[in-house]
């Protein structure tokens, strides 16, 4: 289990990636990806490409396996009934690991009451070896 405080640098990346300093009004939210099983621990992740998946826009699912469980579960997903599954890529980092800590940073429009638009996201990953972070996908 990894301590909470090391994820603050890993928020504060994600902010960076969509800018969140320049949307003072928006509303942030940052969630670090827990295993179904509890905690939250580093996945082998695999980034499955749906039709229309763009670089700034992603479509498809991020699956990921438990490094402390080792049971395979879907870390992320956004896509449609209709998409098919294009391509897959396999994240690994450039000290040769591939697993991360996974969270995602949304942004959502507005501050105030209880409706504010989804605007843009970011998936990001932290090296559980290296510590380095990296953008996975863009979502918009
Ligand atoms: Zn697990
Ligand atoms: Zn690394």
């Amino acid at each position: 289990m990894v301590d909470q405080m090391s994820f603050s640098d890993l928020e504060a990346f994600a902010k960076e990636c969509i800018a969140a300093d320049r949307y003072p009004n928006d509303r942030h939210t940052f969630t670090m990806f827990r295993c179904d099983n509890g905690g939250v621990v580093p996945f082998e992740l695999t980034v499955e490409h749906h039709t229309g998946s763009k670089k700034e826009n992603f479509r498809g699912e991020i699956l990921g396996v438990c490094s402390e469980c080792g049971s395979k579960q879907r870390v992320f997903s956004f896509t449609g009934a209709h998409r098919k599954p294009l391509r897959v890529e396999r994240p690994v980092c450039q000290c040769g690991h591939n697993e991360f800590l996974v969270g995602e940073c949304e942004r959502f429009e507005g501050d105030e009451g209880l409706t504010g638009f989804f605007d843009e996201g970011v998936v990001v990953g932290k090296c559980a070896r290296c510590g380095q972070n990296r953008a996975l996908v863009y979502t918009d």
